[in-house]
């Protein structure tokens, strides 16, 4: 996991990860469910709060880190993702999470996304998938489908959404998983999993927004979701693919697939070692090798 220092070093009841801060999403949001979640992952998995990095971009669920105690930083659009590597790079030792949404992490934040998985960033990311930009009330969002009505499409969407899963799984992410917010357990089950993963973990998240986005409701996900079977291998690439494509038009929910390879930060370590000379490496030894 990302900060194996910060794993299972502590023993605490979930609603002792609450922070003093009172949570302001709307009744009924999914979101609660998936913050219930969380708080039952960092309990389960034993997260010390004072080694736990809550980071965010902007956005409804970008406010999670306020109600997590942890450290935090609520970053710019669609940057968490990217403030998150350095903070991981800097401080292997500590537990990084990031939580957004799904305009902040694959519109506006959509350059940072392949780079993490891709370089195998030791750090688990939560995405919030609600299909919409429900802080700025209701525009398009990448995952929106094409019937969605907003601000930004009063007359429908001429696209399709993309696929968050694909996406992971294609880009090299060696942990990825999608839960339903209406399955707080699952999400705790999973998340746990991503905490307890060493290397880039991504669970996607379906979340209604009753007040902006009246397609996808709780209902709507309840009909479109289906439990991994238990036989389903997770190191199985192509398997993992096959679920991701909705067989039937219907959305897995579980652990699709999960990998183990060296992380960013542990290549890093081992290049400056080979490279540099060690932990007290000479920056100019490094420099020199590419001149001629
Ligand atoms: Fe949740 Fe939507 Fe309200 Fe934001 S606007 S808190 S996403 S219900
Ligand atoms: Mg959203």
């Amino acid at each position: 996991m990302s900060g194996a220092a910060a794993l299972h070093q502590v023993q605490m009841e979930p609603k002792e990860y609450k922070s003093e801060v009172s949570v302001v999403w709307c009744p009924g949001c999914g979101h609660h469910g998936i913050l219930n979640g969380l708080y039952r992952a960092l309990a389960e998995a034993g997260i010390d709060p004072t080694k736990l990095v809550n980071i965010s971009g902007i956005g409804c669920s970008s406010r999670t880190p306020y109600f997590i105690k942890s450290y935090k930083m609520h970053t710019l659009h669609g940057r968490a993702g990217a403030v998150a590597t350095g903070v991981q790079m800097a401080r292997p030792d500590l537990a990084v999470v990031v939580t957004g949404g799904d305009g902040d992490g694959f519109a506006i934040g959509g350059g940072h996304m392949p780079h993490m998985a891709r370089k195998n960033v030791n750090m688990t990311y939560v995405l919030f998938d609600n299909g919409i930009y429900g802080l700025t009330k209701g525009q398009y969002s990448p995952t929106s489908r094409p019937e969605m009505k907003g601000y930004t499409t009063p007359y429908g969407g001429p696209e399709d959404p993309m696929n968050p899963l694909m996406y992971m799984l294609t880009y090299g992410a060696t942990y990825v998983a999608q839960a339903f917010a209406g399955k707080p357990k699952l999400c705790a089950e999973l998340i746990k999993g991503a905490l307890e993963h060493k290397g880039f973990a991504y669970v996607n998240i379906f979340s209604q927004c009753p007040s902006f986005n009246y397609l996808d409701t709780v209902e709507f996900y309840r009909d479109l979701v289906f439990e991994i079977p238990a036989d389903h291998d997770p190191t199985d690439m192509t398997k993992a693919i096959a679920l991701a494509r909705r067989p039937n038009g219907k959305a897995p929910i579980g652990l699709l697939y999960t990998e183990n390879k060296p992380t960013l930060d542990e290549r890093v370590a081992e290049f400056v070692t080979r490279v540099g000379g060690g932990p007290d490496y000479d920056i100019n030894k490094i420099i020199n090798l590419s001149r001629p």
